[in-house]
């Protein structure tokens, strides 16, 4: 077993220690007789730094538990000194730790937030690089509730109450009353107290007093299949939230030109305008294609009893030409339609009156094997993408004659 000094004082950064084992493979790592890096258990993270012997010092990039209970230090590359029996110094990176210590502290304290004002309790707990997140086993949270936790969790922090350490027995552990008692599998063991507010078992680094954690902001709350998950960020990780949060509003409400309390109702607006012309457009393009349906309809003479319109269009696209195609078919009951547009990327579609006789998705099909392109589509309707070398003209020109023929 190691023995581990975080369990005692979060705030020892470096430590001596004997080196009991070394192993490569599959990555290089060492264990010591006493470490103060914390291996990530508990949703807490693990902590990273540096071991050193003489002149050599070595990167730990990751902690964690072994089965035996030991701790394990892996590290960026193998050790070249270092053997079993080495006098080692470790030394934890001391700006991730603190911002650890803030996040697992900032967690008791708005778990036993969310316990005390609306019953809920904290059933897992998880710390990212950059957020926090809780479960609740609640099946409803209302915006009020997530409100008052927030400021109850950040009275506490300002009334910077201590936060101590404390071993205890089993059977004492009982008749505490804990917010979180962990299965029954240890003797002893160890509790995280925020003075006259949370009394848990954990084996996390914690802050000393309440006041470190900084500040606790709630941000997202979603619902998960237990109940409500929570994210949250303290300490500095909440300043440069909020500083980010502030630039991004400022920024879209520069693009307004508008105070950032108001971009919400500016973006409103903005999205009813959006729709209303969305709609003038569509009623408009419905119009245009009417209008030049019945054009091109008058213009192209009747041969053996049917229509065949044939045009390449430069300034429409697929769905306009497919519009076109559609209101050529229903206003005359003998149309056929073969369409093309150039832009944006070139497609073609084919239409004809309910009843006729050629099969407009067959012609498709065929047509995209002959010019490589992708497309199909039903008996009276069919669209397709065509490569941008295409002679699109002379391709319709082809069809026109192939399907008079066939008249
Ligand atoms: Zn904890």
């Amino acid at each position: 077993m190691t023995d581990r000094l975080y369990y005692h004082d979060s705030f020892l950064y470096d430590f001596d220690a004997d080196v009991q084992s070394t192993s490569e493979s599959p990555r290089p790592a060492l264990i010591l007789d006493r470490t103060a890096f914390y291996p990530t258990s508990g949703g807490q993270l693990h902590d990273t730094g540096w071991i050193t012997f003489g002149s050599e010092k070595l990167r730990v990039t990751e902690v964690a538990d072994t089965e035996d209970g030991k701790v394990i230090h892996y590290l960026e590359v193998p050790p070249k000194e270092i053997t079993p029996g080495s006098k080692v110094r470790g030394e934890i990176d001391i700006t991730r730790r603190r911002d650890h210590m803030r996040q697992h502290s900032a967690q008791h304290v708005l778990s036993a937030a969310f316990v005390r004002l609306h019953n809920m309790p904290t059933v897992s707990f998880h710390m990212a690089d950059d957020y926090c997140s809780i479960d609740l086993d609640t099946p409803t949270l209302t915006k009020e509730q997530i409100e008052s936790a927030e400021r109850l969790a950040n009275e506490i922090v300002l009334e910077d109450r201590p936060v101590d350490i404390r071993f205890v027995t089993r059977d004492e552990a009982d008749k505490l009353g804990l917010r979180k008692l962990p299965p029954a599998e240890r003797d002893q063991l160890r509790l995280i107290d925020v003075h006259d507010f949370d009394l848990s078992a954990c084996g996390g680094t914690h802050v000393a007093h309440t006041g470190q954690i900084g500040c606790i902001l709630l941000r997202k709350a979603e619902k998960v299949r237990q109940g409500w998950r929570i994210e949250f960020v303290a300490g500095l990780r909440a300043v440069f939230t909020a500083r980010r949060d502030f630039t991004a509003l400022t920024d879209t409400a520069a693009l307004f030109s508008a105070h950032i309390y108001d971009v919400p109702q500016q973006a409103r607006k903005l999205l009813d305008e959006i729709r209303s012309l969305r709609k003038q457009r569509e009623e408009a393009q419905e119009e245009l294609a009417q209008a030049q349906a019945a054009n091109l309809l008058v213009d192209t003479p009747e041969t053996q009893g049917r229509k065949l319109i044939v045009r390449t269009f430069s300034d429409c696209d697929l769905s306009s030409i497919k519009l076109l195609a559609q209101k050529l078919t229903r206003l005359a009951p003998n149309a056929v339609a073969l369409l093309a547009t150039t832009s944006p990327q070139p497609s073609l579609v084919f239409a004809q009156s309910a009843g006729q006789s050629f099969d407009m998705g067959a012609l498709m099909k065929e047509t995209m094997a002959r010019v490589g392109g992708r497309g199909g589509g039903s008996k009276d309707l069919a669209q397709g993408g065509v490569p941008p070398s295409t002679a699109l003209d002379a391709m319709l020109e082809d069809l026109k004659q192939k399907l008079s023929d066939r008249i």
